[in-house]
């Protein structure tokens, strides 16, 4: 079933919440809203279950308009931070509870309850109370409790953020898995960028109360079309450059970056400041300098991360770079204080205009 938004807003008072948002979430998609605390994730995901109306637009399940259609009327499986499951009831009873208020008979009851259980692996805890149980069983037991009635569409919203570091990225990929076992329609809420990465069919990144891009894990990541989805996604270096001179013929802009002039190809005309955003694991050090493009700085930070080093690089022009070197052997380690160049590898970065806003 397709979700539809169309110029869907939201207010609290005078503060826009959602803003005139327009996209459509395929069938069997699993969609994720991303954003920094505040942007409006959790209230678009409470106007699609009902909980809220939304002030101005319109909902759509299918080609069905939903403005009006109360909460248990939407046929929705829903799972929360806080797991709400009940202490008081067994796992089976609570797996079972929407169930029998739908007046299922016991023995489909039973059936279904069990193999709800089976995929969250937790069918031999059928009779444990859930108080007894580990943050992330009880996510499990939330789960079965909202797939197990067959909804037409799965709403999480931050579902993974009460359990520890390992066993978030664990549930995820269950998580992932069961949706894609299942074929349920998913929208899914999370500040976790790592998360919605791993998890998402498709993303939609939102800031302020807009939409700021939708599209794949990959998409977003390597062709991200302003500085705030950059910014967010992810780790970029930005480093600020002013276009004096371009060349329409060619194509070729001449570019001051702090000393250094340049040529590099824009896609479009355009004369002034300009943001090169640069991933730390496309920035490469070296210690003898073979061109202008490799900045002179210090190592400021050594940080060692296991399979990889973060390295904090403080230029000349005083920009501290952020830079992933992969391991290979320990002998490839940097010192603090070594001075080292860093290049920029300016041909590989994306270039926002001066506003941010659009790539160049
Ligand atoms: P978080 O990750 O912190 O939950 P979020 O992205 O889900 O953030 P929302 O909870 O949707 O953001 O909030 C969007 C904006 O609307 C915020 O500015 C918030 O303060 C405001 N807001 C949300 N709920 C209410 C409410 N019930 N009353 C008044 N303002 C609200």
């Amino acid at each position: 079933m397709n979700i539809g938004f169309e110029q869907v807003t939201k207010l609290f008072g005078h503060s826009v919440a959602v803003n005139q948002i327009n996209f459509t979430i395929q069938d069997g998609e699993f969609f994720t809203l991303l954003g920094p605390s505040g942007c409006g994730k959790t209230t678009l995901l409470r106007i699609i279950a009902g909980f809220y109306r939304q002030d101005q637009g319109n909902l759509y399940f299918g080609s069905r308009l939903m403005n009006e259609v109360p909460t248990h009327q939407r046929n929705i499986g829903m799972v929360f931070q806080n797991y709400a499951i009940f202490p008081h009831m067994s796992v089976f009873d609570n797996v079972a509870y929407g169930l029998k208020a739908r007046k299922v008979s016991k023995p489909l009851i039973e059936k279904k309850v069990m193999e709800a259980l089976e995929m969250v692996e937790l069918q031999h805890l059928r009779d444990r109370s859930p108080s007894e149980m580990s943050g992330g069983q009880q996510q499990r037991i939330a789960l079965a409790r909202a797939v197990v009635i067959e909804p037409g569409l799965l709403l999480m919203d931050e579902p993974l953020s009460n359990l520890d570091a390992k066993l978030r990225i664990k549930m995820r990929a269950d998580i992932r898995a069961l949706q894609k076992k299942l074929k349920i329609t998913t929208i899914y809420v999370t500040h976790d960028q790592e998360e919605a990465l791993a998890v998402s069919d498709r993303i939609a990144v939102m800031s302020a109360g807009t939409v700021q891009q939708i599209g794949s894990p990959q998409d977003i990541y390597l062709y991200p079309e302003n500085r705030t989805v950059a910014h967010f996604i992810g780790t970029s270096n930005f480093v600020e450059a002013v276009v004096n001179k371009y060349d329409a013929m060619t194509g070729l802009a001449t570019i001051l970056l702090g000393t250094i002039t340049l040529k590099l190809k824009l896609k479009r005309n355009y004369v002034g400041k300009i943001w090169f955003s640069i991933r730390p694991e496309r920035l490469m050090i070296v210690k003898e300098r073979q061109h202008p493009q490799q900045l002179p700085g210090v190592v400021e930070q050594v940080t060692f991360l296991g399979g990889k080093i973060q390295y904090g690089i403080r230029s000349e022009g005083n920009q501290l770079f952020e830079v992933d070197h992969q391991l290979s052997e320990a002998g490839d380690l940097l010192e603090q204080e070594q001075h080292v160049y860093v290049d920029l590898q300016l041909d590989r970065a994306i270039v926002f205009d001066g506003l941010g806003q659009e790539v160049l």
